[in-house]
């Protein structure tokens, strides 16, 4: 039986750690904090006091923490997976982490001999917890072929955009666009609500508009309502991921204007003011008090 650490039981680790013991596969787990994997627990993973006790006779970790703090420390931090993994060993680094980050963990654990997959993921925790993500990996071809037996439980979609750090850089321009839009619908909805517009109007209309994505289509009734009832994606996690993406903007761009970094901004006030609050609150950031 393949056996897998997964480590950091968050909103999308929890349900991604469960599609292992669905898939019969011999699971560890361990989370900062323990109440988290309880259930899975009583599901039949065994608690681990530490990522690198987790990692003890492991096929293949898998991680799913918060940014590149958390990243480094379950790692290579003190107890952290590596001190523990054996060569050929499969690193799954799922959480959204820099580019920097990304390639820094990459040369760390390739030179203890562990096959590093950069495996950042799109869906919100009910496609993590169904196992239908699309995981965005960037890997050494061969590598790959030997991760996909773990990547399998999780995904309905694996895409392969090159060697390491690729699929990260796929993932922070994705989210990099979805801050900029989210806060943009919210700037439109409010400038609508402000002149007084007809605002069950202007959702249909904005819903079957050209302006229309999914994105815009999840959060405009929800933003319109002031409803932010079962944070999904919050606003500390959607400011870390636009930061990360604007790191690249300006290594990468011109000395053009570069948007994300209002988007930044933005967040960085949401974050400020309810960082575990659902992105959509941007709305409140952006209108007038009343
Ligand atoms: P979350 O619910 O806030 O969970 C964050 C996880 O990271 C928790 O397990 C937390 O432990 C752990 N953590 C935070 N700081 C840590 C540290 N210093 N040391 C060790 N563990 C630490 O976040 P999430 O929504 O599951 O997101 C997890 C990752 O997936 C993020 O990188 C996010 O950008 C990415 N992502 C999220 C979504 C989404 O829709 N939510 C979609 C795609 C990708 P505690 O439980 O102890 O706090």
């Amino acid at each position: 039986m393949q056996r897998v650490a997964f480590i950091g039981l968050g909103r999308m680790g929890h349900g991604m750690a469960g599609r292992y013991l669905d898939a019969g596969f011999t699971v560890a787990v361990w989370n900062r904090s323990k109440a988290k994997a309880e259930d899975l627990v009583a599901r039949g993973a065994r608690w681990s006091t530490s990522p690198e006790d987790a990692a003890i006779d492991a096929d293949a970790v898998v991680t799913m923490v918060a940014d590149d703090e958390a990243s480094r420390a379950v790692w290579l931090g003190q107890n952290g997976a590596a001190a523990t993994m054996k060569a050929g060993t499969l690193a799954i680094e799922c959480s959204t982490v820099s580019y920097d980050h990304a390639l820094h963990l990459s040369r760390e654990l390739h030179a203890r001999s562990i096959v590093y997959i950069d495996c950042p993921v799109t869906g919100l925790p009910d496609a993590a917890a169904s196992g239908k993500l699309t995981l965005l990996v960037g890997a050494n071809a061969a590598d790959l072929e030997k991760a996909r037996p773990f990547l399998n439980p999780l995904a309905t979609t694996i895409r392969h955009f090159g060697e390491v750090g690729s699929g990260t850089v796929y993932k922070l321009i994705n989210n990099l666009m979805g801050a900029i839009q989210i806060a943009g619908i919210a700037e439109g909805l409010a400038i609508a609500e402000q002149a007084g517009l007809d605002m069950k109007l202007v959702l249909e209309a904005v819903e079957s508009g050209v302006a229309a994505s999914p994105q815009v289509i999840r959060h405009s009734k929800r933003m319109a309502a002031r409803n932010f009832e079962g944070a999904t994606f919050t606003a500390a996690l959607r400011h870390k991921d636009a930061a990360y993406a604007v790191e690249l903007a300006e290594r990468l761009l011109s000395s053009a204007p570069i948007m994300g970094r209002a988007a930044v901004a933005a967040y960085d006030r949401a974050r400020a003011v309810a960082p575990d609050d659902d992105e959509g609150k941007m709305i409140e950031i952006v209108s007038r008090p009343k």
